[in-house]
This record gives C-alpha cells, sequence and structure tokens, in this order.
C-alpha cells in the first residue's frame, strides 16, 4: 500500500482524495497556493505545503515545485485530481522520472489519448465505434477532403486534434464553407494548441452524451462500473449527470460496454478512466477517452456502491484489481447537480465569502464540497464549490429526492446556480429522460 502521497489538486476533489487515504490509512500532504491556505482539505492534511502565489501557473500547474513538495515531505505518490496536471502526459513522465508514483495511466497511454486523431485511431483497432468522419489528420489534398465531407454528408465538423474544453472546433454546413473553415481552425488550433493538426466528423445533430466509466489495474483485468448520460451542457460543461444512462438501447449498451473493457486491455490501461460517447438514434459513437477521474464520477459510485478513488489508490499500490465484472451490480438510479459560485442569468463567477452554508442530508443524499460558513471562494479557480448527488431506487425516486435535497441547500453570502437547478430537475422534458446535448441551452433560449 503507498504509504504517503501529494493530494496536487485543491476544493472537492481535494477533499475527496484525503478522505479516501484515510479511509486506506495512507498519509496525505496537501499543496496549496497562498489564497487556499483556508482549504478544508488543507486543515486535515497530515502535512501542508504552501507551492506558490495565487494564479494556477504559479502553483497547481507548477510541475517543480508540486514535485519538490513530494520530496521534501518523503511521499511516494502524486494524485492530480481532475483538471490541473491531471492529462499532461509530461508531468505523469516527470512525476514517475523523479521516483514517484503517478496515480493514473502511463505517460504514453495519456499522451495518445490526448491526441484526439490517435485516440480515435486507437479506439477503431479495439473495436470500439467512432463518428464516420476522415479517421485521421485532413492534409493538403482539398479534393481528397472535399470527397470525404460529400461522403459523410453535410453538417460536418472540423476538430483539432489537440483540442480540449470544448475549443477547437468548428461546424461546417455547406462545400462553399469547408475549405476556408478548415484553415481558420488549422490557424486557430496552431496558436491556442501549438499544433494545427484537423479531422472532419460528420456532426450529429441530435445526440446524447452518454460516458463509460472503466477501472483497469494494467495487469490484465479491466471492469466498466456501467454508463453516464451528462447531455445537461451550457457551453460543452455539464450541469446535471445521472447514472445509469435512461433509454438506451440494451444491445447497443452491452456491446460499447464490452469494447471499453476490451480497449483498456489492448491499451493497457492502467487506473480510472472515462469513455465519451455521442449516441444518436440506437447507436455510440466514440469522441474521446478522459486519462482521469472525473467530476461526476460520484453517480457511478452510488449506483455501483464501488469507491473509485480508492480503487484508483490501490491500482497505484500495484494490486490488481479484487472487483471482477460479475460483482459489479446496479443498484437504483443516481444524479448529481453541480453547484457553482455564479450568477444563476449571466452565468459570471461569483466568488466572496459564503456567509451560511447548510448542506442538505438524509438518505441517499451526498454532498462532496470543501464549502463551510466563513469560507472566502477565491476569484482564481473553477467556479464549481459543490456537488449535490442523490440515489435511490428509480430514476423517479432519486429525482425526486434530489428536489427535496436542493430545496433545503443553502449557500448564502454569494450568488449560486441552484436556482437554476431546481429549475432543471422540475422540467418534465428532462424528468421523462434522454434529453439531447442542445436541451439545456434551448431551455436557457441561448
Ligand atoms: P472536448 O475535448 O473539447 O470536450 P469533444 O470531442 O469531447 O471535445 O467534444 C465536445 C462536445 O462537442 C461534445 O460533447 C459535443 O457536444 C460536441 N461534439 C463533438 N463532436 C461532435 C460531433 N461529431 N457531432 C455533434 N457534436 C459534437
Amino acid at each position: 500500500m503507498l504509504e504517503k502521497i501529494v493530494i496536487a489538486n485543491r476544493g472537492e476533489i481535494a477533499l475527496r482524495i484525503l478522505r479516501a487515504c484515510k479511509e486506506l490509512g495512507i498519509k496525505t500532504v496537501a499543496v496549496y497556493s497562498r489564497v487556499d491556505r483556508d482549504l478544508m482539505h488543507v486543515r486535515l492534511a497530515d502535512e501542508a505545503v504552501c507551492i506558490g502565489p495565487n494564479p494556477s501557473t504559479e502553483s497547481y500547474l507548477n510541475i517543480p515545485r508540486i514535485i519538490s513538495a513530494a520530496e521534501v515531505t518523503g511521499a511516494c505518490a502524486i494524485h492530480p485530481g481532475y483538471g490541473f496536471l491531471a492529462e499532461n502526459a509530461n508531468f505523469a513522465e516527470m512525476v514517475e522520472n523523479s521516483g514517484f508514483t503517478f496515480i493514473g495511466p502511463s505517460a504514453d497511454v495519456i499522451r495518445t489519448m490526448g491526441d484526439k486523431v490517435a485516440a480515435i485511431q486507437t479506439m477503431q483497432k479495439s473495436g470500439v465505434p467512432t463518428v464516420p468522419g476522415s479517421n485521421g489528420p485532413l492534409d493538403e489534398n482539398h479534393e481528397r477532403t472535399l470527397h470525404i465531407a460529400h461522403e459523410i454528408g453535410y453538417p460536418v465538423i472540423i476538430k483539432a486534434s489537440a483540442g480540449g474544453g470544448g475549443r477547437g472546433m468548428r461546424v461546417v454546413h455547406c462545400e462553399t464553407a469547408l475549405l476556408s473553415a478548415i484553415e481558420i481552425t488549422q490557424t486557430e488550433a496552431k496558436a491556442a494548441f501549438g499544433d494545427g493538426t484537423v479531422y472532419m466528423e460528420k456532426f450529429l445533430q441530435n445526440p446524447r452524451h452518454v460516458e463509460v466509466q472503466v477501472l483497469a489495474d494494467g495487469q490484465g483485468q479491466a471492469i466498466h462500473l456501467h454508463d453516464r448520460d451528462c447531455s445537461m451542457q451550457r457551453r460543452h460543461q455539464k450541469v446535471v449527470e445521472e447514472a445509469p444512462a435512461p433509454h438506451i438501447d440494451a444491445q447497443a449498451r452491452a456491446n460499447v460496454l464490452k469494447s471499453c473493457t476490451d480497449a483498456c486491455l489492448s491499451l493497457g490501461y492502467r487506473s480510472a478512466g472515462t469513455f465519451e460517447f455521442l449516441y444518436e438514434y440506437g447507436h455510440f459513437y466514440f469522441i474521446e477517452m478522459n486519462t482521469r477521474v472525473q467530476v461526476e464520477h460520484p453517480v457511478s459510485e452510488m449506483i455501483t456502491g464501488i469507491d473509485i478513488i480508492k480503487q484508483q489508490l490501490l491500482i497505484a499500490s500495484g494490486q490488481p484489481l479484487a472487483i471482477m465484472q460479475n460483482d459489479v451490480q446496479i443498484r437504483g438510479h443516481a444524479f448529481e447537480c453541480r453547484i457553482n459560485a455564479e450568477d444563476p442569468k449571466s452565468f459570471l463567477p461569483c466568488p466572496g465569502q459564503v456567509t451560511q452554508f447548510h448542506a442538505p442530508g438524509g438518505l441517499g443524499v451526498r454532498v462532496d464540497s470543501h464549502l463551510y460558513s466563513g469560507y472566502c471562494i477565491p476569484p482564481y479557480y473553477d467556479s464549481m464549490i459543490a456537488k449535490l448527488i442523490t440515489v435511490a431506487d428509480t430514476r423517479e425516486q432519486a429525482l425526486n429526492r434530489m428536489r427535496v435535497a436542493l430545496d433545503e441547500m443553502i449557500i448564502d453570502g454569494i450568488r449560486t446556480n441552484i436556482t437554476l437547478q431546481r429549475d432543471i430537475v422540475c422540467d418534465a422534458k428532462f424528468a421523462a429522460g434522454g434529453v439531447n446535448i442542445h436541451y439545456l441551452e434551448e431551455k436557457l433560449g441561448i
């Protein structure tokens, strides 16, 4: 078992990782920026090291400082959480080269999956279904490019291979606009990501976002923890998630779940990971893999009873997976509402002091949050401040439980999106299940 680890993150996920470590008897080192000294997990950690000023480039993204913190505290491993350095292959490599364990997959796998063209090609080899498209980078051969678009049919989407966070994509509706759109996307991608490689996919017009959670030990065992639906998005940011995804074709689901574990084995994947798909008219289309734990992992935990962070820690300790696929049984349905410190109308971040915090509770209610009364939310980082999760025997009951829990939740002193979340969970179409990725924006009138 790992003895002592550095938690290279902040906020709710740092606290989440700390709790899992405590349960496993692993000592923890919190690393924090100056403004974050009052974070909940910094107080609860065995040791805490200030790694620099507030901007994340000088703290949570500063690789030498994080590795130094591991050195001076005698830690043996680093958990990156999500965001920040979690999918930075160079970081994973430097951690390992410095003699520490990176709690995640190998740097090579992170690098391959971070390059979307390489990821798609790798997935196709493992039999994972992908979106019809160029299946590789677009080159100078304009005739070929026009032919591919003609074959798959308009609209098409041009995507940067190195893109992420919803950036570096452009939809093209007709042939006359295609070549110039490709050129603009290439130029933008080069400027934003340092890599101008772009590829083309059919633009699906009515898709849902459905993803598969996997766990693999890199020693020949891989399992899936079923799927999640994260179609409620605003500007490609997930707002509400649920597990399992409702109204999915049973055969398509069985095939895709199997193809994900097969892909883990052929990749030699290690740790937790997520395969993201678009789901339309009964078919799954792979779009990307996230080689880290995700914000919405709790909904899968609540329906399977499996602690994903603990599994990451056990796998990083070198232990083979002790859970077999047959041991994974779904019980009920879970929802997660992301609570953000933001104006409910303009969506602008709204940092400041939380004068009062009251978390809802009761059977089947979980709150993952670093908030406490008096805590001051700094303006430098992500605006997500809490995740409210409910679980119950049926989807309807879990949603009803969420309505009750949201009504109970009090966060005073700042503006939050709780009112928006209350509105969403009372929406009839959302309650029916299976809305597409455009539904929330249409509902909001944007
Ligand atoms: P990122 O890494 O930037 O999140 P993704 O490839 O995951 O990029 O795509 C982000 C979002 O863009 C998807 O969740 C979906 O909403 C939309 N999208 C991506 N590809 C397509 C496509 N082929 N058709 C329709 N929408 C797409």
